[in-house]
Parts: C-alpha cells; sequence; structure tokens
C-alpha cells in the first residue's frame, strides 16, 4: 500500500491514479486519507461517533465551483482519517450507515439493469482501475464487473456526487475482493478497492 500526499489518497501502485504522482511512499499511522463523502449530516454523526474513540478527522465541504459561486449551500463534505484508523472508521460507518438488506438488492437491481452503460474515464483514472480488475484496454468491463455486483453482500447509496449536474449519487459495491463505486446516474465506475 502507498500513500499519495497530494491526493490523500491510497494507491496499490507506487504511481497514483488521480494525480500521476510518482514514487510514493508507504503509508504512515498519522497520514490522513480519504475516507468518505457523505453528506453533512452524515457527516456530523460520523464525527461524534469517532469524538467518541479519540479518533481524529478532517472534514473538508466538497461542492462544485459552480454551486460555491452560486452561494448554495454544499451538502457534501469529503471525510479524512489518519491511516491507522482507517478499519476502526470503517466499522463504526457501517454501524451507523448501513442500509437494510432490501436497499442493497434494490440498487444491485438497478446496476444491473443498467450494465450496458458501466464506463471509466479519465487516462490515469482508467488505466489504473483496469490494472486493479485485470481487464485489458479495449476490453468491455461488464463480464469482470456483471459476478462482482451479483455477489456483492452491500450496495449503499452514499450521497450525491458533488460534481455530477445530473444528480448522480455514489453507489457503493461491498464485495469479497473489491469495493466499486459507481455514478447512479452516468453508471461510471469511479473507484475500485482491491482488499
Ligand atoms: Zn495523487
Amino acid at each position: 500500500m502507498y500513500y499519495c500526499e497530494n491526493c490523500k489518497l491510497l494507491c496499490h501502485e507506487t504511481v497514483c491514479g488521480e494525480c500521476g504522482k510518482s514514487d510514493l511512499r508507504p503509508p504512515l499511522n498519522e497520514d490522513f486519507c480519504y475516507f468518505t463523502e457523505c453528506s453533512e449530516d452524515q457527516a456530523k454523526m460520523l464525527k461524534e461517533a469517532l469524538k467518541s474513540e479519540d479518533i481524529p478527522c478532517a472534514l473538508i465541504p466538497s461542492g462544485s465551483g459552480v454551486r460555491s459561486a452560486l452561494g448554495l449551500t454544499l451538502e457534501n463534505m469529503k471525510v479524512y482519517l489518519p491511516y491507522g484508523f482507517l478499519d476502526r472508521g470503517q466499522e463504526l460507518f457501517d454501524g451507523i450507515f448501513l442500509p437494510p438488506l432490501d436497499e442493497t438488492e434494490e440498487l444491485k437491481a438497478l446496476l444491473l439493469e443498467n450494465q450496458e452503460s458501466w464506463h471509466v474515464t479519465g487516462f490515469f483514472a482508467s488505466r489504473s482501475i483496469r490494472r486493479k480488475l485485470g481487464i485489458p484496454k479495449d476490453h468491455d468491463l461488464a463480464p469482470t464487473l456483471r459476478p462482482l455486483v451479483q455477489s456483492a453482500t452491500n450496495i449503499r447509496d452514499e450521497g450525491l456526487i458533488s460534481s455530477s449536474v445530473v444528480g448522480g449519487h455514489y453507489l457503493i459495491v461491498k464485495g469479497e475482493k473489491y469495493d466499486l463505486t459507481f455514478d447512479s446516474v452516468s453508471f461510471e465506475l469511479l473507484h475500485v478497492k482491491k482488499k
């Protein structure tokens, strides 16, 4: 595991999938890492839960420039946790926000109905996602992704994507080997976390 100081992201390779920075170093326990993006209310609840265990966190408003310029309230927060507390943070998050099973089944059906729209964009991001999943360039994503979505035991809606002009939400598909993040409107595969 490596850490990009620019993006505050954990990477599986020594090159950052987001910004392309190379020669990444391994993470230290105190490195603040991107944990999740959620609504302001959810972020506050999570912060309280973390505070009760003396776990520090950083909340950064996440809004598009357009919305900020219009003076609208920023609805989403990006949450950062120290590397050493990511696992505990996930347990607390799941404890508060884990959806009932029917939400998983509903979101699974939505994703599978739209599998023809599954895609990746961005040079660094698509290269990194394809590499993680072992899908060669120009090959269709669906044959590899379909079983991962079908076998997922937990799919949840993590709120509005602030950069999405059409109101897409983050759909997180939790699987045995991978966590996948989809846009609920464009069905772009935004992120893959290998376990
Ligand atoms: Zn980076």
